[in-house]
């Protein structure tokens, strides 16, 4: 499946079934997801962010799925894998500046790294930054709806899109 950017910036949509559907999925986004990459994953508790994360990271080749659990705690999960060093990151539990800055995000910043940001839609440093946001909605019981949007893309193949911005 190859990224088609629409001019409303979706790159892809789709309806899964399952976490196993989710995972999948998640498996298909690496060429997406060029590193670097900053990401927010948005959706409600139990949207399915951390399972769609099981999925990219095995795609990097940086965890096995079954390795990959919900940073709750801890915050940021590091998973290095051969061509990206990916992030998870879950800002659930952190709700000021300060606390946002003792995780020091900035640091985990690199040429190869992806950052995997759940709840990062909190603050407004990670909205204006994110190249890439991934929605979640539960639209029954198993399904999930995933929508992958983004407004600069720029490791996206092909022209440059005219809605981009230019500055
Ligand atoms: P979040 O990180 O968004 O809070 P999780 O990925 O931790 O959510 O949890 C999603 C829950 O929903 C899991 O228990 C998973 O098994 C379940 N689930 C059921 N259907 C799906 C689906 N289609 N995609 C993802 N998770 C699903
Ligand atoms: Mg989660």
């Amino acid at each position: 499946m190859r990224a088609q950017i629409s001019a409303s910036g979706l790159l892809r949509e789709t309806v899964t079934h399952s976490a196993e559907e989710t995972i999948a999925f998640g498996r298909t986004l690496a060429d997406l997801l060029v590193p670097p990459k900053l990401v927010l994953l948005r959706g409600d508790l139990g949207a399915g962010k951390t399972t769609l994360v099981k999925g990219i990271a095995e795609a990097f080749a940086a965890a096995a799925e079954e390795d990959v659990t919900s940073p709750t705690f801890t915050l940021v999960h590091e998973y290095r894998g051969p061509r990206a060093n990916v992030h998870h990151i879950d800002l659930y539990r952190v709700d000021t500046l300060r606390e946002l800055d003792t995780l020091g995000l900035d640091d985990l910043r690199s040429d190869d790294s992806v950052l995997l940001i759940e709840w990062g839609e909190k603050f407004l440093r990670l909205v204006r930054e994110r190249d890439v946001e991934i929605v979640l909605e539960r639209v029954g019981e198993s399904e999930r709806r995933i929508r992958i949007v983004a407004e600069v893309c720029p490791s996206i193949p092909g022209p440059r899109p005219k809605w981009s911005a230019t500055g």
